[in-house]
């Protein structure tokens, strides 16, 4: 039953655009709320200003308070090391900027085009390889996707639109239904894909009207998620994907591999069982992109490839992600082990 705001189905709280309002994105509100050491602050807020901090309440609580090596924490806070500069790690890694055919539309791979539907999060990883993506040149208003429209319109060989970001689950209902119609009335498109990392860090999103919304398409929907160690599967994102499992079959997780976040066997291993006891395949183990102020999470091929090793013999076949690298220009993602 909708009324008026829905209610997450996931505890019965406020809506999602409530939860989103809340989260923090105040420095000293995060060291005071986990009670960290204050020494954190000043470089917190120095980093800050480059790329802002934002965590939701609900990513929040699955912190263990007063621990500066917590994983998750690792995740989000920001550090002086990210304004170091070194020079193999660049601005656009990825080559997203020549991959760029029309103003949102970005084409790398064959049958896939990938939309950036938007440039927000619910959470600013520390990590991210789009944390200087520069999300101005691209769609806001649904008028301005025409040109990315028609180019997909005039190439039969696309099947699979993706929609990425930011976080495409950061649009409004009715946005998201606008643009998925825009997406439908192109005849040889089968599945859309939407890459999200909101029901791991605001479940509250994934509620009736998006299950609505997703099941009104004749697209076939593909989800992909990205969790990165068992604790961020608390008990209310089980829930969120499991609705999302029962109503769409195909869910994947996407993790990166960080150093001091999760690059030992015993988190990978930990992190696989979790997704696979709530049906969510995990895909890709991604070593990170060499993006400018990331350099203190990099993970070495040679122990991303042990690391490999060990859960290939410890879990079931089909738990363990393929590790991969994207390569500026490759014709795919490219695999490590
Ligand atoms: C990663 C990516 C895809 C999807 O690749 P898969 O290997 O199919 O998951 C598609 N387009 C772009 C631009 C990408 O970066
Ligand atoms: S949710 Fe994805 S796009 Fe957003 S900050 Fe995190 S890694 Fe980047």
């Amino acid at each position: 039953m909708t009324t008026a705001t829905t209610r997450s189905p996931v505890d019965h709280g406020p809506d999602w655009h409530a939860c989103l309002a809340e989260a923090i994105r105040c420095p000293e509100e995060l060291i005071r709320r986990l009670d960290l050491p204050d020494d954190l602050l000043p470089a917190a807020r120095r980093a800050a200003r480059d790329f802002p901090l934002m965590v939701t309440e609900s990513f929040l609580s699955r912190i263990q308070p007063g621990d500066p090596q917590d994983p998750l924490l690792r995740q989000i806070l920001p550090l002086d090391c990210e304004l170091e500069s070194h020079p193999e790690f660049v601005r656009d890694a990825v080559g997203d900027s020549v991959a760029r055919r029309e103003p949102g539309l970005i084409h790398k791979y064959s049958g896939r085009a990938l939309l950036i539907a938007t440039g927000t999060c619910a959470i600013h990883c520390r990590y991210c390889f789009r944390r200087h993506y520069d999300y101005h040149q691209d769609p806001r208003r649904l008028v301005e996707w025409q040109a990315a429209m028609h180019q997909l319109r005039a190439d039969p060989t696309i099947e699979e639109v993706i929609l990425s970001g930011g976080d495409p689950l950061m649009l409004t209902d009715r946005r998201l239904c606008e643009l998925i119609a825009l997406i439908e009335e192109i005849p040889h498109v089968r599945r859309l894909r939407i890459h999200t990392r909101l029901p791991i860090v605001l479940p509250q999103r994934v509620d009736d009207d998006l299950q609505s919304v997703l099941c009104a398409t004749r697209l076939q929907i593909v989800l992909v998620v990205h969790a990165n160690h068992e604790r961020e599967l608390s008990r209310e994102c089980g829930e969120a994907l499991v609705r999302l499992t029962r109503d769409h079959g195909l869910v994947f997780n996407q993790a990166v591999l960080l150093r001091d976040v999760n690059d030992t066997a015993d988190a990978q291993v930990a992190l696989c069982e979790r997704l696979i006891a709530l049906r969510v395949i995990p895909y890709y183990l991604h070593q990170l992109d060499r993006v400018a102020g990331v350099g203190h999470f990099e993970v070495g091929d040679d122990r991303a490839r042990k690391i490999m090793a060990e859960m290939r013999c410890r879990l079931p076949g089909y738990a363990v992600p393929r590790l991969v690298r994207e390569v500026a220009g490759a014709a795919h993602k490219v695999p490590l082990a």
